[in-house]
């Protein structure tokens, strides 16, 4: 570019130029891997006030409560940074002070949700789980029986942790029972695993950008009912500004826009994301390739005699924590380091007392990648002196 102007300006990529294929395969839950043409919908500018982006950011709104397949008494609040963000938006606006919530755990994003609760001073109770068992939905029934001041039950659908999916039916229905109300994460499900409002009903479902509906990261969402929104503003000002789910709620409606900077480029990539998850089928077409890659990824480690950490029944077809091969030349390093180099991201295990790595099956990835990637299992553990059948 020769302008006076901007003569230090580099000249604008043009986006028919951006690579078609990553340099790297993302198997990490996420970010992930994300499409060309997603991508390159961030190459333009966007005027957070102006009318186009106030447009895209409504549209985005309702297509995810379409997804959702709830009603207009529901309502999408999206929330500026990563999932955890929404998490703490959620729990801290949901839960009325003179409430509290019940939080089962069996994983990291579980713990996550009490820690939340423990610095911001929100009300909580714990059920501790074993992190390789489902939760028992009679155990919350009990818990909530046993202490009538817990008025929320907050749920992770699937633990991204151990890739454990938690029963939400059968604890929805639990909650609902005792008269409680239902938050989930359904950070790493949303998109690919649907609850269904009239089998689980629920007050708030929370999730991201940069998960199954293959957006980059930036921007989280809390889907919840209109009603308890109103509730929670009748109660007054939340204890945090900037993640006030009211206050951002009752901005957006009244203007169309942000309080605070949204991510324009990731909301525009988003929507470019969207129309891709439409254009393949929606949910259940999603589902049916994560499906795929889970099964060959499956097959193609077992193959090679690595086992998953989880019995079929508890796994999801999301991300499998794998046992580490019991060898002395193994580190997860190496073996980190030796993928790499075979262009695939992976994800240490995030278990307390085994040594585990994680493989996600999400993402704009397909079957020829997840067969690419056993084969690069197989010669990354080979390479650094680990024994493996092929
Ligand atoms: C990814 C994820 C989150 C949010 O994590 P961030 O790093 O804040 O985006 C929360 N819960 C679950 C279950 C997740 O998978």
């Amino acid at each position: 570019m020769t302008s006076l102007l901007y003569p230090l300006l580099d000249p604008l990529p043009d986006p028919a130029e951006a690579p078609a294929a990553p340099s790297h395969w993302l198997l990490t839950p996420g970010p992930l891997t994300t499409t060309a043409t997603v991508k390159r919908a961030m190459l333009h500018d966007w005027g957070s006030w102006d009318g186009d982006f106030r447009a895209l950011t409504a549209s985005i709104r309702h297509r995810l409560r379409d997804i959702a397949g709830v009603g207009e008494d529901y309502t999408v609040v999206p929330m500026q940074g990563s999932g955890t963000f929404a998490v703490e938006s959620a729990l801290t606006t949901l839960v009325p002070p003179d409430g509290g919530v019940l939080i089962p755990v069996n994983g990291a994003y579980g713990q996550r949700m009490v820690e939340i609760c423990r610095r911001a001073g929100v009300r909580h109770a714990v059920l501790e789980i074993e992190e390789t068992s489902a939760l028992d939905p009679q155990a919350v029934a009990q818990r909530l029986a046993d202490d009538p001041t817990l008025s929320h039950v907050a749920l992770v659908q699937v633990e991204t942790s151990t890739g454990i999916l938690n029963p939400v039916d059968e604890v929805a229905q639990v909650t609902a029972a005792a008269g409680r109300r239902l938050i989930v994460d359904a950070m790493s499900a949303f998109g690919a695993l649907w609850i269904d409002p009239a089998k689980a009903p629920y007050e708030a479902l929370v999730f991201s950008t940069n998960k199954c509906l293959e957006g980059v990261p930036g921007m989280g969402f809390v889907l919840t009912r209109v009603s308890a929104l109103e509730e929670a503003r009748a109660r007054g000002p939340g204890r945090s500004l900037s993640l006030d789910l009211v206050d951002q709620w009752a901005y957006m409606e009244r203007t169309g826009q942000f309080r605070y900077t949204p991510a324009t480029h990731v909301l525009a990539a988003f929507r470019q994301a969207l129309d891709e998850f439409d254009a393949e089928g929606g949910r259940t077409a999603r589902y049916a390739r994560y499906r795929r890659n889970y099964d060959v990824l499956i097959a193609g480690m077992a193959w090679a005699g690595i086992k998953p950490l989880l019995p079929e029944a508890l796994r999801s077809p999301i991300i499998v924590t794998f046992l580490a091969p019991v060898h002395p030349a193994y580190s997860f390093t190496a073996f980190y380091d030796a993928m790499k180099r075979r262009g695939f991201i992976i994800y240490p295990g995030k278990m307390t007392r085994v040594e585990s790595f994680r493989l996600g099956c999400i993402g704009a990835i397909d079957v020829p990648v997840m067969e690419e990637c056993t084969r690069a299992c197989v010669a990354a553990l080979k390479e650094i002196g680990v024994e493996v059948q092929d």
